[in-house]
């Protein structure tokens, strides 16, 4: 997803006055993880490992902006609309309950669920062009999927929305004009 995909810096200090939790801080753009003395290398690598997943999660949140939003959303109607379409706004948002993206064509406004910062760009690829297609289908209908099918990742995208708990909620309502 982004682009500059280097490496978290975790510095490991081992600290004889701990004795039993593990603490982090942020310093220099890198992390300081303090660790009793007394831990083994093999009980303190899970627990890194989690620590290192959760802040790549976070950083991948924070790299998603409005204006990211933006450029995938020209590059993708580009690609699979011929660059025809038009749009005033798309945004993520906080507040979209259970659906994961809606778009309101009169006013050419789409929404992503902020749920969807985490997750692979394929996904968030197949909602942005789920939802550009509304600007031209509002409806569900053959035509919309006909739009929507073009990417090609649909179904691997759809299903990993289903496994999310996302299932089934469309943006059917926000469509309609
Ligand atoms: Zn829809």
């Amino acid at each position: 997803m982004s682009h500059e995909e280097s490496e978290l810096r975790i510095q490991i200090v081992r600290s004889a006055r701990r004795t039993k939790s593990v603490s982090m801080q942020e310093r220099d753009g890198g992390y300081v993880v303090r660790a009793p003395a007394r831990m083994s290398d093999t009980e303190l690598a899970p627990i890194i490992d989690d620590l290192r997943k959760r802040l790549e999660r976070r950083r991948g949140k924070r790299s998603r902006t409005d204006t990211d939003l933006d450029a995938r959303a020209k590059q993708l109607n580009r690609m699979f609309f011929g660059g025809a379409l038009t749009w005033n706004s798309i945004k993520w948002v906080g507040n979209q309950n259970s659906r994961y993206g809606s778009c309101t064509p009169r006013t050419k406004s789409i929404r992503i669920s902020d749920r969807l910062r985490t997750v692979p760009d394929f996904v968030v690829d197949y909602v942005v062009v789920h939802e550009l297609a509304h600007l031209v289908e509002a409806n569900h209908g053959p035509a919309f999927w006909a739009l929507v099918n073009q990417f090609p990742k649909t179904e691997r995208a759809r299903g990993y929305l289903m496994a999310m708990s996302l299932e089934g909620t469309d943006d059917t309502s926000d469509c309609a004009q």
